[in-house]
């Protein structure tokens, strides 16, 4: 433990604790104690604070007790170098550091200037946390790089931010030196910044750094099912899960110090590029904390090693660069070199299987112009056809293996793909087109990245590509039928039809207690898997998180309860869910993990249930904006009145069947009724509720906003609902 580091870190910490009071007077002096204070739509307060010490705030006067715990905290000021052989009085100065860094951002939300500014993001609200935080836990993310500083110039920047892109990394970026930062560094680069290309500017200060870890102890609450208040857990979750590093560039001031001891509480490690005292593993650690010296060609292996990533990256042989990390990443019009589909074109992509045999591994054909002869801004038709064939392949497979095509091909940099079946629409960047990309490129991805990781069910791969016309249009004819069997083989199943039920934990790794048990009539509730999905999985991959439950003996016909899924369910939430309905959300409803599309509640007045999707932040009738539903439903309990559910499940007949099913509905936000309006009109039609007539006694956002006013706009409407017997 070296001296000069407790030094700096504990009298840094000072300093932000100094600036803290200071703002926070100001904001009570301009606003008053009781001006509301909170990040964006989230429903974890200010996140650090509320999940070491259970403390909600709501309005500034809240600080105050925060500010008696930052002062608990604090070790004294440092007036000569501090020898320590323990790292306890830095560990709490980077907490105090911490807290005190939030209090600032929260502040400045207030009396400004603004955290969210130009390229600057700020608070990443909790609709970011669940759909980036649930990359951290499923692999597709290992973890974050939170860098401080700027490289010292435009071409490192670029080199470090594409290392940390290709090993999937997320980039948090916050401070300045030398009068610039690495985003900005980025952006002068000509890189997209943006949580679709992983590359997050979250502030020029120091201070905004809280907003990574403040998503890192969001995580813990949200997937880990910690509480809040318990620090410890939420810290081991960390370390343990989350592989995440400071990487500090440029001169690490007092103020760095003490944020990076806030890190290292945490388990995330610093590693420097400028020559700092190091912090090394003493008898209980395993890794170094401090790194420092590192050169800047060197710098993210060796963070990488010292935080004991492990990493797998397949090889593709294409001209640009192939990682998770591109996924998200857009190219607008005027980057682009073409476009195929999207309404423009006829375009389709089809995954058969054939006779092993027939197909040649590796064999990519392309019939008809290439890219080449293209303008820039040109379009053409495009069929993707890939031809499978393996031991172990089966035909319900292809819908499952079809659906990759999609994350493959955006892994490409320069390469975009929506959609799926015959409305893909893919665009090709001007960058990626001069890099030499033509259309063999995608079936050369395709072939490898079916290898990588289907190579349980998959032997050989060839891809046939065609961009003339009239051979697509023939093509999407074929497909089209192909497309509806497959529609047809899950529309015509019941429940009933099957005796094994499927399991899926993947979600446990975040929500220990959590099972879905899917159904043909119930799926997933992140929406992913139907029952035909699980069922392929299991057969890909055994041992995995989808594993057969054989129904047993029925207990309960309407609310769905059967002596063996209880049993497993029982099992493999580790005891903590003993019973669990699948038609019922009041007696042992399902649990839900955190990825729900939607959420059901009961308004209890009105004697219906209202659903919100997770893409509506406005507040709902319940009084609860989606953000805050979702942290009371969530994270793998059992919460009767209330269920997370795929919005799939709404237009199933089996949807609350116990409860009466769509009847109850009474409230939906405007959006969701659009998404799912036509299988809603015809649900509603066949039980004779007259189908646009129902939709229309359904209230809104538009027509009412709290509990009271759903029950007279229902009731006004004459909604079946007022039928029906009391929920509870
Ligand atoms: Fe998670 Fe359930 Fe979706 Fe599986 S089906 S990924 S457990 S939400
Ligand atoms: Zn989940």
């Amino acid at each position: 433990m070296s001296r000069i580091i407790a030094t700096a870190g504990i009298n840094g910490a000072h300093k932000i604790v100094k600036q803290a009071e200071e703002i926070l007077s100001r904001a009570i002096d301009e606003k008053g104690k009781d001006c509301p204070v909170e990040f964006p739509n989230t429903g974890y307060y200010i996140p650090i604070i509320y999940s070491m010490t259970a403390i909600a705030v709501e309005k500034l006067s809240d600080f105050e007790e925060v500010m008696k715990e930052i002062k608990d905290l604090l070790p004294p000021l440092v007036e000569d170098e501090l020898w320590t052989p323990y790292l306890g009085p830095l560990l709490d100065a980077g907490m105090a550091t911490l807290f005190a860094e939030e209090i600032i951002e929260a502040c400045k939300y207030i009396i400004g200037p603004n955290p969210v500014d130009n390229i600057w993001l700020g608070a990443a609200d909790d609709m970011i946390l669940r759909e980036r935080g649930i990359q951290f836990v499923d692999g597709s993310a290992p973890g974050f790089a939170a860098i401080a500083g700027a490289a010292p110039d435009v071409e490192t920047a670029v080199e470090i931010a594409r290392k940390l892109q290709e090993r999937c990394l997320y980039v948090f970026m916050s401070a300045h030196h030398n009068g610039t930062t690495f985003a900005e560094q980025l952006v002068e680069g000509g890189v997209q910044l943006g949580w679709e290309t992983r590359l997050v500017p979250f502030g020029r200060e120091i201070t905004s750094a809280i907003y990574a870890l403040g998503f890192a102890s969001r995580a813990a609450l949200s997937f880990g099912g910690v509480k809040a208040g318990d620090f410890r857990r939420n810290l081991l979750y960390n370390k343990n899960r989350i592989f995440a590093f400071v990487m500090a560039l440029g001169e690490v001031t007092d103020e760095w110090y003490a944020t990076a001891a806030g890190a290292i509480n945490y388990g995330f490690p610093t590693i420097a590029d400028s020559d700092i005292p190091e912090i090394l593993p003493t008898g209980v650690c395993t890794y170094e904390h401090v790194v420092s010296n590192v050169s800047h060609d060197q710098i993210v292996e060796k963070a990488i090693e010292v935080r004991g990533l492990k990493i797998k990256v397949a090889e593709v042989d294409i001209p640009v660069a192939h990682s998770p990390a591109f996924e998200g990443e857009r190219i607008r019009k005027e980057d682009m070199h073409c476009e195929f589909g999207g309404q423009r074109t006829p375009a389709l992509e089809w995954l058969r299987m054939l006779d092993i045999g027939e197909v040649e591994d590796g064999k990519i054909t392309v019939e008809g112009p290439d890219v080449d002869s293209l303008e820039a801004g040109g379009k053409m038709p495009l069929a993707v056809v890939v031809e499978v064939a393996g031991r172990k392949m089966q035909a319900d497979f292809e819908p499952v293996l079809e659906r990759q095509i999609h994350t493959f091909m955006n892994e490409a940099q320069g390469l975009w793909h929506m959609g799926q079946r015959d409305i893909i629409w893919v665009r090709i960047s001007k960058d990626a087109a001069k890099a030499g990309f033509k259309l063999e490129h995608i079936g050369k991805l395709l072939h490898a990245m079916y290898h990588d990781q289907y190579s349980s069910i998959v032997d050989k791969v060839q891809v046939k590509i065609f961009t003339e016309e009239g051979q697509v249009l023939k093509l999407r004819e074929q497909a089209t039928k192909v497309y509806a069997e497959r529609d047809a083989r899950l529309a015509g199943m019941a429940d009933e039809d099957v005796e094994t039920f499927y399991s899926c934990t993947l979600c446990q790794s975040f929500a220990p207690n959590h099972v879905c048990v899917v159904s043909p009539e119930r799926p997933g509730l992140c929406g992913a898997y139907s029952w035909l999905d699980c069922r392929a999985a299991y057969e890909i991959t055994p041992s995995g998180p989808n594993q057969p439950i054989s129904k047993g003996k029925c207990i309960e016909t309407t609310i769905g309860q059967w002596d063996k899924v209880n049993a497993f369910v029982i099992k493999a939430s580790g005891g903590g869910v003993e019973r669990m309905s699948q038609y019922s959300m009041i007696t042992d409803p399902m649990t839900s993990c955190g990825c729900f599309e939607c959420i059901a509640a009961v308004l209890p007045s009105t004697g219906g249930i209202m659903i919100v999707n997770r893409e509506f932040i406005e507040m709902t009738p319940c009084g609860m904006k989606f953000s805050t539903l979702a942290g009371t439903v969530g994270g793998g309990n059992q919460t009767p009145g209330f269920i997370g559910h795929s919005k799939h499940y709404i237009n199933s007949k089996k949807f609350i069947a116990a409860e009466g099913g769509i009847k109850r509905i009474v409230w939906m936000p405007t959006m969701l009724k659009e998404d799912i309006k036509d299988t809603l009109i015809k649900g509603a039609d066949e039980l004779g509720l007259g189908g646009q007539e129902f939709l229309d006694k359904i209230a809104d956002e538009t027509t009412a906003a709290t509990e009271e006013e759903v029950l007279d706009f229902i009731t006004k409407a004459n909604h079946p609902v007022t039928t029906l017997e009391p929920m509870f």
